[in-house]
């Protein structure tokens, strides 16, 4: 430190950077920067902070400067000039803070750090570039030198004017400052000009600050017009209002489903507001990996800091925008830091909660609202049933299913199955499918449908890989019905017609079995049919055929598991083929028809490869059918 007094009276002092701080400078400005625009960011959030800590000091009765002033930032540029003011009335700093704040680094290791970045290519951005402390020199990517004039809040402060080329020195000097706050001033360089068009730090101001709870003027102009609506309470939000905010932070056209606004405090501080979109975007049902990268915004103290942040939810819920804006995280946290941080794990989690409270109040209260959020959201909640156990009891009883029993685009909830089960009804029922008409038409079903018994129709693609995981529920075991271990033994008195007697049938099954051959793991007598000749089924250990036909789908080469062919002794065709039988055994015509009714069933699943052998079969079948005539 050097003393150069000009009059003896105003002496401006000239301090020697630190070693460290000089590599520092260098690195931000020479090798590191991407985005010169983030300059601004960081200058109002440092200005906003200093006006939330004078709003601070006020609220606590401290004496301060100026106390009726106007908190707010006030931006001049001139274009011709190509200079660049911003002004704060904050709470300033004095000769000392100065010194502490613009002087050194703030924190240890940065340095290093820094280094190591540069070491491994890598840019910094807006996130890293403030992370320790060091937001305020990124103002040397776009000046050659910059004069910050400061007077501290407290009553008996002084003026005192900052200057550095961000070289290896800057000097201070006492000047003559009539209100309290910071101005900082530089002039631009050449090809940063553009940070001196209206237009631009408009849209820089828009983009990132756009939120700052005290007004930027531009000039004469206020430039962040909307507020903070997530500090506000529920009743102070006017639905306008918030649906034009959920437009703008979600690029969407419409007005959103529902909103929550969350206040926390304790552990964790923040408060949110959360929106429902009405709609799904296409991409994100079809793939899973289109949530990755999304999420509501990040503030920390009312400033942007990342736009889609997927660590505030779970997977399956980052569908969800809005806005979280927590005290409890540094301005310049960057996303490795966010990811890792305790203070994000504890803000993810309670906002699971309260997201999962949210929906199950809708559904209570509001059940078209629910109705529409589950249609659009509920296959990808489903992925959380697999994901998030500390929640799964929950999410299970978000469920909604088609059954027997409910309209098309009505539901059921396991809950309500569950308590509407016949009396002797031991286990909960599950059709999966492709479609309700489909799984309508289906053999598997008639026994049920004949019993009044309810069955869950499940559609969604999805249902196979979680459906079967919940394996009871109310203590009531979920079951596909195209099991073959389900207890038959009730049956509706009046028959239509007896079953085979067993010297009968069991010709026809050894027959059946002969003629599919290795394609089958059995062949038995059914006791779930009414109006169908055979139905398939799998055994107690096989694969759901839906699940399969997915599985499949993924993994082309699995081998098929065998299915049990169950038949229908009571249906015309079946005793006909035992009278067939004893007449002549040989008759091909037997196979033929054998080999159709096992393909047909395959086909209603929608398990058939080719429909040429089908076809010709069928022919062959017509054939005989109209010869006799
Ligand atoms: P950070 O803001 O991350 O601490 P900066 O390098 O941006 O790091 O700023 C260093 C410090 O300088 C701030 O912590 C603050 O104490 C002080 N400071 C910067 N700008 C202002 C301002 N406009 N008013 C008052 N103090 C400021």
């Amino acid at each position: 430190m050097s003393n150069n007094s000009n009059n003896g009276t105003m002496p401006v002092q000239e301090f020697e950077y630190k070693a460290e701080m000089k590599q520092l400078l260098d690195l931000i400005v020479h090798s590191l920067y991407t985005h010169p625009e983030i300059y601004l960011r960081e200058l109002i959030s440092n200005a906003s902070d200093a006006l939330s800590k004078v709003r601070f000091n006020a609220l606590t009765d401290q004496d301060i400067l100026d106390k009726e002033a106007e908190l707010a930032i006030k931006i001049s540029i001139d274009s011709k000039e190509m200079t660049f003011v911003i002004e704060d009335s904050g709470v300033g700093m004095t000769e000392e803070e100065l010194i502490a704040n613009l002087g050194t680094v703030a924190k240890s290791g940065t340095l290093s750090f820094m280094q190591s970045l540069k070491e491994q290519q890598k840019q910094l951005d807006g996130n890293l570039i403030g992370q320790f402390g060091v937001g305020f020199y990124s103002v040397f990517m776009v000046t050659e030198e910059v004069t910050v004039e400061t007077r501290s809040a407290r009553p008996d402060s002084q003026g005192y004017r900052w200057r550095s080329g961000g070289q290896g020195t800057y000097t201070i000097e006492k000047i003559d400052k009539a209100e309290r706050g910071t101005t900082i001033s530089f002039k631009l360089k050449e090809e940063h000009k553009e940070f001196a068009e209206e237009y631009r730090v408009e849209q820089i101001i828009k983009k990132y600050s756009n939120f700052v709870d005290f007004p930027i003027y531009l000039g004469e102009k206020q430039v962040n017009s909307i507020t903070a609506l997530w500090q506000r309470s529920k009743s102070e939000l006017k639905d306008e209002e918030v649906n034009e905010f959920y437009k703008f932070i979600a690029n969407d056209y419409n007005d959103p489903l529902d909103f929550l606004p969350i206040s926390v405090e304790g552990m964790v501080t923040f408060k949110a507001l959360l929106f429902l979109p009405k709609e799904a975007p296409p991409e994100m049902l079809y793939r899973q990996s289109e949530l990755e990268n999304r999420g509501p915004q990040l503030y920390v103290k009312k400033v942007l800091i990342q736009n889609e942040c997927r660590d505030l939810l779970p997977e399956y819920l980052r569908f969800i925008a809005g806005v979280v804006d927590t005290e409890d995280l540094s301005l310049n946290v960057s996303r490795e830091v966010v990811q890792s941080s305790p203070v994000m794990a504890k803000i993810r989690q309670i906002l699971t909660t309260k997201i999962l409270a949210w929906f199950e109040t809708l559904a209570k209260e509001q059940p078209e609202k629910f109705k529409t959020f589950y249609k659009a959201f509920g296959p990808i909640i489903k992925i959380g049933l697999n994901t998030d156990f500390t929640n799964r009891d929950k999410l299970i009883e978000l469920l909604r299913f088609e059954s027997t029993r409910t309209e098309e685009g009505d539901y059921v909830t396991l809950r309500e199955y569950s308590e509407r089960m016949g009396e002797d009804q031991k286990e909960i029922y599950y059709h999966s499918g492709s479609s309700r008409s489909q799984l309508l038409a289906h053999p598997n079903l008639e026994y049920f449908q004949d019993m009044g018994i309810e069955v869950l129709l499940l559609s969604d693609p999805v249902d196979v890989f979680v459906i079967p995981s919940i394996h009871e529920f109310d203590k009531k075991p979920l079951k596909s019905i195209e099991k073959a271990d389900i207890d038959f033994s009730k049956q509706k008195k009046e028959k239509k017609a007896e079953p085979l007697a067993e010297n009968l049938l069991a010709p026809v099954l050894q027959l059946f079995r002969e003629t599919l051959g290795e394609g089958i793991e059995d062949v038995i007598e059914s006791h779930r049919l009414v109006n169908s000749p055979v139905t398939l089924v799998s055994g107690k250990d096989g694969l759901d055929s839906q699940m399969e036909k997915m599985m499949k789908m993924m993994q082309s080469t699995m081998p098929a598991a065998k299915r049990i062919l169950e038949v229908n002794t009571s249906h015309p065709i079946i005793r006909n083929l035992a009278g067939m039988i004893m007449a002549d055994a040989n008759n091909p015509l037997i196979r033929t028809v054998m080999k159709q009714l096992y393909e047909g069933a395959l086909f209603l699943e929608g398990g058939l490869d080719s429909t040429t052998a089908f076809l010709s079969r069928m022919n062959e079948l017509i054939e005989a059918a109209t010869l006799s005539r």
